[in-house]
């Protein structure tokens, strides 16, 4: 490892947030027992809020920014990794507390990481990055709850965004009949090339819902909350259920308690930042089985560090479509 190395660095005064690419030393890291050669990382919709600083996502200051990263050990002192090892790492605080991922080097705890699954380079789990191991995570909670591709069809919201498009790809390939909402009608092509059956507007998901509507999905995935979440909950089939990851839309649920009480729907909440370990290593594993590359490549974009502020700027704009990667080294 250089003695010195290039990092993005939030810091704060009296006039708010600012951000700069800078150049850090051995110094400049946080606390940990590991030490990770940062290869990957991604722009994830938490990344473009730290970076932006347009939500208090970064709390501790000057922090290097970037929620997920891919690369190899080269220091450790934690019994689990050795030099070598190669490792990826999605939230437990880090691009929010704890400096993250927009470096050439990182150090953290040891706890945080998850070996690379066998088979995955280090650019395609950021090409999944945090976005798609929670879609991956709103897949095993419809499971759990017992949804399989014969319950009916599967409704995803933010579908030409990063958790839809990596759950479109997901399951179609596990043999799901797929309904993507999106507000890019322009996407059409791409998200059918995905694995989407039915695309359709996501205009009338933001109109107030009614208490109950038209029983037409099995399971939905919902990144936006809001009225898109509301109107999602209304249209579930008897006994359904949705995973809700995200607030896209709103962070509020203008709901009724209708579809939980008349129609048996389950909601369940999805966090990726501090779900157990056993669960991300559970995660991972079925995006090595369940996720088709090739998709990956045509969903995921390739940027260099510099590129980061703009790609920060777009995916607030709603204008990313799929996924971002951040080539750091
Ligand atoms: P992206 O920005 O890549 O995708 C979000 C998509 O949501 C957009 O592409 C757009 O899709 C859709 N969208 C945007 N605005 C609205 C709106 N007003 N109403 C309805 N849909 C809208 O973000 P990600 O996919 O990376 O993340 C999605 C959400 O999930 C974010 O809120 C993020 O914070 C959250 N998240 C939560 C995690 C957790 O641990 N709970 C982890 C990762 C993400 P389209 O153009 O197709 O309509």
């Amino acid at each position: 490892m250089s003695d010195t190395f290039r990092a993005y660095q939030i810091t704060k005064d009296e006039d708010g947030q600012k951000v700069a690419l800078t150049t850090l030393t051995e110094h400049d890291l946080m606390d940990g027992d590991v030490t990770v050669k940062v290869e990957y990382s991604a722009i994830n919709y938490k990344d473009g809020l730290a970076m932006t600083g347009s939500a208090p996502v970064v709390r501790r200051f000057p922090l290097t920014p970037g929620i997920d990263f891919a690369g190899t050990v080269t220091a450790s002192e934690n019994s689990t990794f050795a030099a070598g090892d190669k490792v990826l790492l999605n939230g437990f605080g880090v691009g929010e507390v704890h400096s993250g991922g927009f470096s050439e080097v990182a150090r953290v705890d040891g706890n945080w990481l998850v070996p690379l699954p066998d088979g995955i380079t280090a650019r395609q789990a950021m090409a999944v990055g945090t976005a798609g191991y929670t879609a991956m995570l709103c897949i095993l909670a419809l499971e759990n709850h017992g949804i399989n591709p014969e319950s009916g069809d599967v409704l995803v919201t933010g579908a030409a965004g990063g958790v839809g498009s990596v759950a479109i790809a997901i399951l179609s390939k596990l043999g799901y009949r797929v309904v993507a909402v999106t507000g890019r009608s322009s996407e059409r092509d791409y998200l059918t090339s995905l694995g989407a059956s039915e695309i359709i507007d996501r205009q009338p998901f933001s109109e107030k819902a009614r208490p109950l509507a038209k029983e037409l999905w099995a399971g939905a995935i919902d990144v936006a909350g809001g009225n898109t979440l509301a109107n999602v909950l209304s249209q579930i089939t008897y006994g359904g259920a949705v995973a809700a990851c995200g607030l896209a839309d709103s962070m509020s649920l203008p709901t009724s308690v209708a579809p939980f009480i008349l129609r048996g729907v389950a909601l369940y909440g999805i966090d990726s930042v501090m779900a157990p370990m056993t669960k991300r290593q559970q995660a991972w594993q079925r995006i090595a089985e369940d996720l088709d590359f090739s998709k990956l490549e045509t969903l995921s974009n390739e940027i260099n560090l510099e590129e980061v502020p703009a790609a920060a700027e777009a995916i607030l704009a709603g204008t990313i479509r799929g996924r971002t990667v951040v080539k750091i080294i």
